[in-house]
């Protein structure tokens, strides 16, 4: 059987590099990834059993096998496999968005560590441990199989293989052991072994090395919290959401009685780079009774929470469920809703008691949150509770509850005024008379902003009042005097006729060193706004 020798795609050949010079000092996760790999394959292979006779298959396992001698180390399942398109599409290319930005960040910072775990490395990080990997895999249901084999460079070959059983099986020519650490040799049994332990204790298949099954297999989001080690909640974070950096809180939530349901949520530390991304990935995957079914599950929060990883098992689906169907689900509508609001409510403890943690989430993730505020009216009163912006009253960023409690006397209104920047926002003639007369005003700097304050009528029963707009009256507010009124009334004139660009010229005590400056008129749209619809192309 013909042998083919294929490049790597371009992409991919980078990503390579970088594992070959090993920048990353944890090479432990290669393992991790291998094994995580194969219990995604061996989840297909139980679905599509359940829903195809002819795809099941008995005693879906991990073996892990160490030859010392030889220096090999090989992870197999028996999983679903891969044809050989899908090795070439899958293993010979990156198809995952932003690839191609993610390597720039990559190659050009410092944090490299960082960034590729919010990366995921996947299947290449083996070529930081090994010169050289074949991969036998044949697909369930198909007759033959192929090999793939590669030392890391721009290429690999490929051929069809006969003789390799259903799933896949991964061998790692291990590269020299480094004399000074004997303890981190990979040939070494007892160090694979605790390896398995530490990272992939969760999984839930067997993972066997000789006759010995390494993992307890227990299902994270089943057991209790008090019993499960935050090393290991840490681990099942990395492996669902690919994020390096540990979550910043966990949620757990469990429901009986005629819907039961058991979630297990985290809210990320820092905000992934494609949040803003019309395709980002959304972070949830649904289980039936401990069998997965689908990832990336837009169905169970709303869109401005698709940041928030995590499992939810629901016990009375189908497991033919789509994800058409998911859509339609009343079950699934109201685990939505609980969801979200136990997200929220979480985010509202964090701000009473861990500001810390409150103002980390808040920074990365904000601006997501708020666009809850731009659709239906479902969550507005938590979302705004949660809120905080930047303020004209010091350097901490102020909740809306603090910014009432603490209103002047004869205040009505919640003053804002949105913009670019805060310095901007702090220079504008607008902002002097409610500097001089005390008044605080909140700066709404983020772009979602200057569409929610259109959205979003009052908080508490105080409205938002925008310090830019025509409108606003100050409650200490005096009138120009008579006098000033009568010296000022030509130039007045001259000015409104002059000034075909604006509706009116009026006198005003508002401004207290500039002399001038421009309001919109109460119906209009603030200058922001119209930046953002005219970069929208509006
Ligand atoms: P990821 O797991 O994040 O998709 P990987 O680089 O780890 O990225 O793997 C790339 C793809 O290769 C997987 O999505 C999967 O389709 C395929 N793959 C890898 N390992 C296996 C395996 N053991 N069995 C079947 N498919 C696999
Ligand atoms: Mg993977």
């Amino acid at each position: 059987m013909s042998t083919e020798t294929l490049e790597f795609q371009a992409e991919a050949r980078q990503l390579l590099q970088l594992m070959v010079h090993s920048i990353y000092s944890n090479k432990d996760i290669f393992l991790r990834e291998l094994i995580s790999n194969a219990s995604d394959a061996l989840d297909k292979r139980r679905l599509a059993g359940l829903r195809d006779d002819r795809l099941g298959a008995e005693d879906l396992r991990i073996d892990v096998e160490v030859d010392n001698e030889a220096r090999t180390l090989t992870v197999r399942d028996n999983g679903i496999g891969m044809s050989r398109d899908d090795v070439v599409g899958l293993i010979g290319t990156i198809a995952r968005s932003g690839t191609a930005e993610t390597l720039r960040r990559l190659r050009e910072s410092k944090e490299s560590a960082e960034l590729i775990g919010q990366f995921g490395v996947g299947f290449y990080s083996v070529f930081m441990v090994a010169d050289n990997v074949v991969l036998s895999t044949r697909k369930a249901g198909e007759e033959t199989g192929v090999r793939w084999e590669s030392d890391g460079g721009g290429t690999y070959t490929i051929e069809t293989a006969e003789d390799v059983p259903e799933g896949t099986s991964v061998t790692l020519h291990l590269r020299p052991a480094d004399e000074e650490d004997a303890l981190h040799d990979y040939a070494d049994e007892r160090r694979i072994r605790e390896l398995v332990k530490r990272y992939s204790d969760f999984i839930s298949f067997p993972i066997t090395l000789g006759d010995e099954t390494l993992n307890s297999m227990k299902a994270l989001w089943a057991r209790q919290r008090s019993e499960v080690k935050d090393e290991e909640y840490r681990e099942f974070y990395r492996r669902i959401s690919h994020d390096w950096t540990d979550p910043l809180e966990i949620i757990q939530m469990r429901a009986e009685g005629t819907f039961e349901y058991e979630a297990l949520l985290f809210l990320p530390s820092r905000a992934p780079h494609d949040l803003y991304q019309r395709d980002a990935r959304h972070g949830i995957q649904l289980y039936v009774k401990r069998v997965f079914i689908l990832d990336d599950s837009r169905e169970l929060l709303p869109d401005h929470l698709r940041f928030v990883k995590g499992v939810v098992d629901a016990a009375d689906l189908s497991l033919n469920i789509s994800r058409e169907m998911l859509q339609q689900d009343r079950h699934i509508q109201l685990i939505r809703r609980r969801l979200a609001k136990k997200v929220l409510s979480t985010v509202k403890d964090l701000m009473r008691n861990d500001v810390e943690k409150y103002r980390t989430f808040w920074r990365e993730f904000g601006p997501a949150v708020k666009e809850g505020l731009l659709d239906g009216a479902e969550d507005h009163k938590a979302i705004l509770d949660i809120a905080s912006f930047a303020s004209t009253a010091g350097d901490e960023p102020v909740g809306l509850a603090d910014y009432v409690a603490r209103m002047k006397d004869g205040q009505d209104k919640i003053y804002y005024m949105t913009g670019e920047s805060r310095a901007q926002v702090e220079n504008s003639p607008h902002m002097e008379a409610f500097r001089a007369k005390g008044y605080e005003v909140l700066l709404l700097t983020d772009p979602v902003d200057e569409i929610w304050v259109e959205a979003v009528h009052d908080y508490d029963g105080k409205e938002f009042q925008s310090i830019a707009s025509g409108e606003v009256d100050l409650p200490s507010e005096e009138d120009p005097s008579p006098e000033k009124s009568g010296r000022y009334a030509s130039l007045l004139a001259w000015l409104n006729e002059t000034l075909d660009e604006v509706q009116d010229v009026r006198l005003t005590t508002r401004l207290t060193d500039s002399p001038a400056c421009l309001v919109s008129a109460a119906e209009a749209i603030t200058p922001a706004l119209e930046k953002l619809y005219r970069a929208m192309g509006q």
